[in-house]
């Protein structure tokens, strides 16, 4: 018998008309996703869940770890396919249980094919009886040992084991772009993340003090990218030199206000790099109050001169639940590695935290900032990062 990886959707179930579309992108990314880890097959839209053919001599573990990273994903598990006949479905239940930890089990069965002679629990009864007659076990339904899932929905019938959690939420690529501010440290990765789970495709964008930051922290932002890649399947990366912009900056506004002016500068650049990529947002790791550049004033003056939505999924977050979500995501580990951070370039030691948009605008009078955004732009580098959970280069 075959081995099937069995995927059951999270939202995708409520998008009316629109489901196919969804499921669609979930099985491009399904197959993405297996591919990243050796595994050739196609994956399939069947009533209320996608199936792949786990090929012969594939890790079955690592295919189901792989897959619980893939956003649309509510579960997803290892089975077999029958025929959806009693006999069919208890030989392969039987299979099941001998291979099984010993003990009590217990039949979760699930018709879709109203068309079957048999509601489920009758089909459990009758599987129940051959598996209790064959194997000798002795079934539980409280308190059971093993338990196996048996599915109908159409008929064809899947026998399945535990299935594996995935991150909920919508297929990458479902929900437009976005433009994902990434600083190297813990929360805009998860921000990305967040957004990515949403269905958002991001292209990531790193605004970089070459002097100030080094190579180390272009290291972190590859890495990242990696990770997000997970969920993503690719993710594009833009570099954008930063350092002419910061001088320029230092030279025109007294230093309680320019990490204000360094975020709207990066806002400035932004919105030529998400005209390139059709972005229609931007993401960052905001949460509010957590800095001085997070006061709800703060965002206002930073917010004014974004010509897209700025989208900050981490804005109600604690930062124990940041933490909690970047080690889950897999981010964590990069992020806390040591880097420079491209806006302590010559900061005040109290920052002003209720910043006014016009005020903020009049003390930027006189940067030129056409010329510096052209500048920007033309040094800027692009590239696209595949997934990977090392954090080396990948071969
Ligand atoms: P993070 O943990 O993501 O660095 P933070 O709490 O340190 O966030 P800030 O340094 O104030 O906060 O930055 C706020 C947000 O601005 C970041 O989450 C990120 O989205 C964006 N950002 C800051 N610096 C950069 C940068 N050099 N390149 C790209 N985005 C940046
Ligand atoms: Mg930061």
């Amino acid at each position: 018998m075959a081995r099937t990886l069995v995927v059951h959707y999270a939202e995708i179930g409520i998008k009316g008309r629109n489901r196919p579309i969804f499921e669609r992108r979930l099985c491009a990314q399904l197959g993405m996703a297996l591919r990243d880890v050796g595994i050739e097959t196609s994956v399939r839209r069947q009533p209320g869940r996608l199936t792949a053919l786990l090929p012969d001599g594939a890790d079955a573990a690592v295919a189901l770890d792989r897959l619980a990273k893939v956003p649309g994903v509510a579960s997803v598990a290892v089975g077999v396919a029958v025929a959806a006949d009693v006999a069919a479905m208890g030989e392969a239940a039987v299979a099941f249980l001998q291979a099984a930890p010993p003990g009590s089990f217990k039949l979760e069965v699930r018709r879709g094919d109203k068309t079957f002679p048999l509601d489920s629990i009758a089909i459990a009864r009758a599987v129940g009886a051959i598996c209790v007659e064959r194997t000798g076990r002795r079934v539980d339904v409280h308190r059971p040992d093993v338990t196996v899932h048996v599915e109908v929905p159409s008929k064809t019938a899947y026998v399945i084991g535990p299935g594996r959690a995935g991150p909920g939420g919508l297929p990458a690529g479902s929900t437009g772009t976005l433009l994902a501010f990434l600083s190297g440290g813990i929360d805009s990765p998860v921000a990305a993340w967040k957004m990515i789970r949403r269905g958002a495709r991001v292209v990531a964008v790193h605004f970089w003090n070459r002097t100030l930051q080094g190579q180390a922290v272009l290291d972190k932002i590859e890495d990242l990218c990696r990770v997000l890649a997970l969920a993503q399947g690719d993710v594009p990366l833009v570099i954008v030199p930063f350092e002419p912009m910061q001088r320029a900056i230092v030279a025109h506004v007294p230093a309680p206000v320019r990490m204000v002016v360094y975020r709207r500068a990066m806002l400035r650049i932004a919105r030529r790099v998400a005209e390139a990529y059709g972005a229609l947002g931007y993401v960052t790791g905001d949460s509010l109050g957590q800095v001085a550049s997070q006061t709800a004033e703060n965002l206002r003056t930073i917010h004014a001169v974004a010509d897209r939505p700025v989208l900050s999924p981490l804005i109600g977050d604690d930062k124990v639940e940041v933490v909690r979500l970047a080690k889950l995501v897999g981010t964590y580990e990069i992020s806390v590695r040591p880097h420079e951070d491209c806006c302590s370039f010559m900061l005040a030691d109290h920052p002003a935290t209720r910043t006014r948009p016009d005020r903020i605008a009049a003390v930027e009078e006189g940067i030129p900032w056409d010329a510096l955004v052209e500048e920007a732009l033309a040094g800027a580098r692009r590239e696209v990062y595949r997934a990977s959970e090392s954090s080396g280069p990948r071969a």
